[in-house]
């Protein structure tokens, strides 16, 4: 069953599914061997060779979510961004990055990279032309993240595969905060796309997980890599992802509707300074957004007024936990300047455009009704 030709949630309960031949039980059964006999078998299959029935399986699935020809699936999502940049880098190349880069990926370039003789550039600025200018000859890679952390701007993909393909560099997406329900970066030119399945697709904050989606050609390219770096998954959490997968369009389709529904709540309040959302028409890149993503997605981030304290409205709150992770079934919020961005400093932090106000919010499934009232609450608490 090839993906293309279903729809999402289609795609997500059946597709790459293991039928169980010995009693026909309604789910894939879990093959937890780290052993196969080499008897009248062509490929020698070993959990770290990425090749057992269970990765396979979830492997069809994920890149049947992408449009992709292959996939492989990874220990985390930072070993899916290691392993796919380190694939394509080598010693005296050069990579083009996006300034707003997920925080564990901003580290390994510039902790990592040096060591290994691989230079890089932040772009100044999300515009295409920025991309394009940091282009030199030895670059091989172009890497960006979109819709970004915290701040939820939009990148033109097509515009960047487009400058990619001119130059003849590898495209690389990090997808994970729109997941495959809201944007298909492949459609749009991009080569590799890469996911943090702790997130959307795993969906329920218990998953650790990584997927990158691809050609064939960079598949085996990026697998040479991974089974030597040796980042593969545990067959169990495998099969535990598989399973979280299949809800993923029905939970991500009432997260969007959550997160639209509350930036509008929010956009209207008078203890709100400003509501960062691409599903609302005040963001300035929401045309864009429109013009390359399917739903506008679960994360919205907004600044308290001046004078309303960020950690005390977050301790106010009942329902909405607290918490460093995003994207599962229920509701977190966290203020990037006591958590994330910690370590910066206060005109670092103003620079990337992250106000002590600022909150950074991951929709759950709740109900809206019940989400709205607990804001309310700990406002007036904030307030009095
Ligand atoms: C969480 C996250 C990652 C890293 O994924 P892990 O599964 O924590 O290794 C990468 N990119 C984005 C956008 C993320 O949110």
């Amino acid at each position: 069953m090839t993906g293309k030709s279903h729809g999402i949630n289609t795609i997500c309960t059946h597709t790459g599914e293991l039928e169980d031949k010995q009693f026909k039980g309604a789910i894939s059964p879990l093959y937890m061997s780290t052993s196969y006999a080499f008897e009248d078998v062509d490929v020698k299959r070993y959990p770290r060779y990425f090749n057992t029935p269970n990765q396979v399986a979830l492997a069809k699935k994920m890149a049947a979510l992408e449009h992709g020809e292959a996939a492989l699936i990874f220990g985390s999502g930072m070993a899916a961004v290691s392993t796919s940049l380190f694939a394509f880098l080598h010693n005296g190349d050069h990579v083009v990055l996006q300034n707003t880069l997920y925080g564990g990926t901003s580290n390994l370039v510039v902790e990592e990279f040096a060591k290994f003789g691989i230079e890089y550039s932040f772009t100044k600025d999300l515009k295409p032309e920025s991309f394009e200018a940091e282009i030199r000859k030895n670059t091989k890679v172009i890497y960006i993240e979109t819709p970004s952390n915290p701040l939820l701007t939009i990148t033109d993909i097509k515009a960047v595969a487009e400058i990619a393909k001119k130059h003849e560099l590898v495209s690389m997406i990090d997808n994970t905060f729109a997941s495959p329900v809201n944007q298909n970066p492949i459609d749009f030119g991009i080569d590799v796309v890469i996911h943090s399945a702790t997130k959307y697709m795993g969906g329920h904050s218990d998953i650790l997980a990584g997927t990158v989606i691809s050609s064939e050609e960079h598949i085996n390219t990026i697998f040479q890599l991974a089974k030597n770096f040796g980042g593969s998954l545990s067959d169990y959490t495998v099969w535990l992802l598989e399973r979280s997968i299949k809800t993923m369009g029905i939970r991500v389709k009432a997260q969007n509707k959550n997160a639209k529904k509350i930036a509008k709540f929010l956009e209207r309040h008078p203890d709100i300074e400003k509501v960062y959302y691409p599903g609302l028409k005040s963001h300035p890149d929401y045309a864009l957004a429109k013009s390359q993503m399917h739903g506008f997605g679960g994360m919205l981030s907004f600044e308290l007024k001046a004078g309303l304290d960020a950690g005390l409205f977050q301790k106010k709150l009942n329902l909405i936990k607290s918490s460093m992770s995003l994207a599962g079934i229920e509701s977190t919020i966290l203020s990037p300047t006591l958590t994330s961005h910690a370590l910066l400093t206060p005109e670092e932090r103003e620079n990337q455009g992250i106000r002590d106000g600022l909150m950074r919010f991951s929709l759950g499934i709740e109900e809206k009704e019940d989400l709205i009232a607990d804001i309310e609450q700990a406002l007036v608490e904030v307030r009095s």
